[in-house]
C-alpha cells in the first residue's frame, strides 16, 4: 500500500458541512459556530514510551484520540475536528484496518471529524492536533482557582497506574479488579459531558493526566493560590482499595499518571450544582480539598496530618 491509498482509502470518509475543504488539499477550511472561540491542543504518544508497541491497534487509537479530546474536555469545550500525524514503520493493512476501525467509531461517537494530518515512514508514533469550541468567552482554565473554593475531582483515581504496576508485575491484582484498570489504562473515557457541564460554574479546571498532586500544582502556581489536599477523600475504585496496601494507595491515586479524569475547583456556593452537573453528565464527582491563601499545597490525611510524597507525577525528562 501506497501512502496516497492509505490516505484517500482509509482517512478520507467523514462527511461534515462545516468542513469546506478536508483531507485532500494543502490545508483544511472549517467554520466555527457564531459566537463560539476555538479551542486548540496537540498530544503525541511515542511506541513504547505511552503504549506497548505490541499493543492492540485498536487500543492505540483509542488512547491516541481520548488524550487530545480529555484536553478538550478540561477547557469546557466541544471537540470537532482533529489532525493526525502518524509515523508507521510499514503500512500494514490488516493493522490499520483495526486501527482506523476503532478510530472513526471513536471520531464519530464524538462528533469529531478528522481534516488532515501528515504520514511518514518511522517508529510507530502519533500526533493528534484538536480542535474544539466552546462559548465565547467562557473556556475553562487553569488560572481562574479563588482561595475558599472546593478541589472536585472526577472519577477514580490511580486505576491507570496500578494497572501499569501490574503489566511491569510489581502489583498482582483480583481478576475483576484487574479487568477494571487495564480498561483504564487502555481505553480512557475523557470526561467531555461533564467539562460542558462545569461552564459557568467551575472556576479552574484541568484534566489529569500526570498525577493529581502535579496536576493540581499546575493550577496552583497559574492561580497564585495554595490548596489543602485531603489525600483519604480522593476517590478510589472501592474493590481496588480493598487489595491495595496503604503505600499503593498513597502512590496510585496520588501520583500516578493516565487517569484522564478532571480536577477543578468552584465556590461553596455551586457544591448543589456540582453534584447534579455530575448527574447531568452521569459522572461521578467528589470534593477532595480546599483552596487557600498562599502557593503551598498540602496533603493531609484523614486524621489531619501532613503526607509527603517521594514523588507527586510524571515527567518525561524528570
Ligand atoms: P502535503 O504534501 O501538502 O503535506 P500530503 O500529500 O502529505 O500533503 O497529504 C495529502 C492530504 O492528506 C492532506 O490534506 C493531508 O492533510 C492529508 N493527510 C496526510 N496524512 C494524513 C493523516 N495521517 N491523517 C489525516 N489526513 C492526512
Ligand atoms: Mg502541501
Amino acid at each position: 500500500m501506497t501512502e496516497f491509498e492509505f490516505i484517500y482509502n482509509f482517512l478520507a470518509k467523514q462527511q461534515d458541512s462545516d468542513v469546506l475543504l478536508g483531507i485532500g488539499d494543502d490545508a483544511a477550511i472549517v467554520r466555527p459556530h457564531a459566537g463560539y472561540d476555538l479551542c486548540f491542543s496537540s498530544d503525541m504518544l511515542i511506541s513504547d514510551r505511552h503504549f506497548f508497541a505490541d499493543a492492540a491497534p485498536a487500543d492505540i487509537a483509542h488512547k491516541v484520540l481520548a488524550v487530545n479530546v480529555s484536553d478538550m474536555a478540561a477547557m469546557g469545550a466541544m471537540p470537532r475536528w482533529v489532525l493526525l500525524s502518524a509515523a508507521f514503520p510499514e503500512l500494514n493493512e490488516v493493522w490499520l484496518s483495526e486501527f482506523c476501525g476503532t478510530l472513526f467509531e471513536q471520531l464519530s461517537q464524538y462528533g469529531i471529524t478528522l481534516i488532515g494530518g501528515d504520514t511518514t515512514r518511522g517508529n510507530l508514533t502519533f500526533n493528534i492536533t484538536i480542535v474544539g469550541e466552546v462559548a465565547k468567552g467562557q473556556g475553562l482554565r487553569r488560572s481562574s482557582a479563588r482561595v475558599g473554593d472546593d478541589i472536585w475531582v472526577s472519577g477514580w483515581l490511580g486505576m491507570a497506574a496500578a494497572a501499569l504496576d501490574g503489566f511491569w508485575g510489581k502489583a498482582v491484582f483480583p481478576e475483576n479488579v484487574w479487568r477494571s484498570c487495564r480498561e483504564k489504562l487502555l481505553r480512557p473515557v475523557p470526561r467531555v459531558a461533564l467539562g460542558c457541564e462545569l461552564l459557568m460554574l467551575a472556576h479552574a479546571a484541568q484534566d489529569v493526566s500526570d498525577g493529581l498532586v502535579q496536576d493540581l500544582g499546575h493550577i496552583l502556581k497559574a492561580s497564585k493560590v495554595g490548596a489543602e489536599l485531603w489525600a483519604d477523600c480522593v476517590p478510589v475504585l472501592p474493590a481496588l482499595r480493598e487489595c491495595s496496601t496503604v503505600e499503593q494507595l498513597r502512590v496510585w491515586p496520588l501520583s500516578g499518571g493516565d487517569d484522564y479524569e478532571l480536577l477543578f475547583t468552584a465556590p461553596k456556593a455551586a457544591r448543589e450544582q456540582i453534584l447534579a452537573a455530575g448527574e447531568a453528565s452521569n459522572t461521578p464527582v467528589a470534593r477532595i480539598g480546599k483552596i487557600v491563601e498562599g502557593t503551598h499545597l498540602q496533603i493531609l490525611d484523614h486524621a489531619g496530618n501532613e503526607i509527603h510524597l517521594n514523588k507527586t507525577g510524571f515527567d518525561h525528562f524528570g
